[in-house]
């Protein structure tokens, strides 16, 4: 099969390896329809990622149609349309008994090497993928719901809802999301779901301010504001109640501490490159919750339910769509942010 891979010198290639099979009688092959770069691809390319080593399969985004099946697996059907979680868990540690799957003792990574998949799992830019415990990961696509919704869901609503549930936002709350990327765009509606009354999006890119615009919220361009100035001038100097930071940069968090009430949330889930330096006693004066960690991937489901009733619309976050075998092309423009792209694709 065909798949992307990682080559020396923070490069990636498509190159021939051999076909995905059952290991276990839990695993399902799924035979993947489409597969989603992330900005977690671009980190390990870069090598950001300790352990991953050239020819190792790159993406762990994708939902695609079950091809076999093991023989304990129940819940699933040659044929059944399904996404799979980003990471997959063992259901059975102290964690995944709280639910609390994203702490599992054995959370693992597509495509994560040895650091992040304990589980041996590989990449899904490829043709053919093993899902480890596929009656406890996947999720069953609604008919109506297409592929290019259903893959965001995964990861990119999921962590933008965690974000938003984690931070615990109450009915008429005010929120700001620093960094309006796919993530950041999934919190904002995210915040929607939880009842907040209004909410600041935070970003330099127009495009990304214009459909947070449409998604609701009030743009805050940082190319031509001080955030902090704006959303305390909004909120009578006193700040939101609850700032989502999906930029994963210093200066995010930085104006994440100073535009948040007393006693408000700060939550995040960007990926930061770098240790930041902060001021901690600041926050400890004025009482202010710090919440962070990956997505929990249990609500992959009921997220699911929020698309296919309508209530949530995914789809302009989809920008492009590369057949698999241009995906150095694919990569090159979701790297560089060229073309205005958000969410970028791969077809097998
Ligand atoms: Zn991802
Ligand atoms: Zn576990």
């Amino acid at each position: 099969m065909r798949a992307v891979v990682l080559q020396p010198g923070h490069r990636i290639g498509v190159a021939d390896v051999p076909d995905a099979g059952l290991a276990q009688p839990t695993d399902v092959v799924v035979r993947v329809s489409l597969a989603a770069i992330c900005g977690s691809d671009v980190h390990i390319k870069r090598g950001g990622i300790p352990g991953i080593e050239p020819g190792e399969i790159l993406g762990h985004e994708f939902v695609g149609v079950v091809h076999k099946t093991g023989a304990e697996v129940r819940r699933f059907r040659v044929g059944d349309r399904v996404a799979s979680p980003p990471a997959l868990w063992c259901g059975v540690c102290p964690a995944c008994q709280l639910s609390t799957v994203q702490n599992c003792v054995e959370m693992s990574m597509y495509g994560g090497g040895p650091f992040l998949s304990p589980m041996g799992l590989s990449g899904v830019q490829t043709e053919l993928v093993r899902v480890a415990n596929a009656d406890l990961v996947l999720t069953r696509i609604p008919a109506h719901v297409p592929d290019e919704q259903a893959v965001l869901v995964i990861d990119m609503f999921s962590t933008g809802y965690h974000a938003a549930n984690e931070a615990k936002i109450k009915v008429a709350d005010s929120v700001a999301v620093s960094g309006c990327g796919p993530v950041g765009l999934c919190a904002i509606l995210a915040s929607w779901q939880h009842g907040a009354s209004r909410v600041f999006a935070i970003d330099q890119f127009a495009n990304r301010l214009g459909l947070a615009e449409r998604y609701g919220a009030i743009p805050v361009n940082l190319s031509h504001e001080d955030p902090v100035e704006t959303v305390m001038e909004a909120t009578g100097g006193e700040g939101v109640d609850v700032v989502l930071e999906a930029s994963g940069s210093t200066s995010g968090l930085l104006n994440a501490t100073r535009m948040i009430k007393k006693y408000g949330t700060v939550s995040c889930v960007g990926l930061f490159g770098q240790p930041v330096e902060f001021p901690v006693h600041q926050l400890i004066y004025r009482g202010i919750r710090l919440t962070m960690g990956l997505g929990n991937l249990v609500h992959v489901p009921k997220l699911m339910k929020l698309v296919e009733h309508g209530r949530v619309d995914l789809s302009a976050l989809g920008t492009h769509t590369f057949p698999l075998e241009d995906a150095v092309a694919a990569y090159d423009l979701f790297e560089n942010h060229k073309d205005e792209c958000l969410k970028v694709f791969l077809r097998p």
